[in-house]
This record gives C-alpha cells, sequence and structure tokens, in this order.
C-alpha cells in the first residue's frame, strides 16, 4: 500500500490520526527471543548481513515516519495471535474513536 505522503509505504496509516501500523514478519524481521524466529543453519553471513539491512531499513523508515509527526506501532507476527492482547494494545495506540471525542 502506498499512501501519499505518508513516509515507509506502511501496512496500515490512519492519515487523520497521523498513526501508522507496521507489521513485521518474524522471522524477516530476525525477532529476537521469538519462537518463530531461527537463525539459518546455512549461509549464515548471507542471513546476518540480509537481517541487518533489514533492521536498518525498519529503523530509517519508523525515524523518517515519527520525523514527519507520525506515531509508528510494531507488531510482530507472533503477537497477532493474543486476540485480546492485540485489541488492547490497537485501542491504546489509536484512542478512543472518532464518536467519543
Ligand atoms: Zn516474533
Amino acid at each position: 500500500m502506498f499512501l501519499k505522503g505518508v513516509p515507509g509505504r506502511p501496512d496500515i496509516a490512519f492519515p487523520r490520526r497521523r498513526k501508522i501500523i507496521q507489521i513485521h514478519g518474524c522471522f524477516w524481521h530476525a525477532h529476537e527471543r521469538c519462537a518463530i524466529f531461527r537463525m539459518p543453519k546455512s549461509r549464515t553471513e548471507f542471513w546476518d548481513a540480509k537481517f541487518a539491512r533489514n533492521e536498518a531499513r525498519d529503523a530509517r523508515l519508523e525515524e523518517a515516519a515519527r520525523d514527519a509527526g507520525w506515531d509508528v506501532l510494531t507488531l510482530w507476527e507472533c503477537e497477532l495471535k493474543d486476540e485480546a492482547g492485540l485489541i488492547d494494545e490497537l485501542v491504546d495506540f489509536l484512542g478512543p474513536t472518532r464518536a467519543n471525542v
């Protein structure tokens, strides 16, 4: 998805709230201390470099978004299974609905 004026091509954007949600796959983003992520046992140099590049890009995009005045919430693939926790996190991040403002 690409929204004009939203930095970094986020997965989900709420332009009126200036909030962005990124969803990271645990493998591709090398989620630390995560049951899903396992460092591959072969071609470790390739994977180390690949994960380092992904991490640097994640950090750069998040910084660019924050610099442009957007709030960023990063959700991990492994967190999506905990539906109740996920809803709490989203409500916290997005704040009250417009009807309640
Ligand atoms: Zn994870």
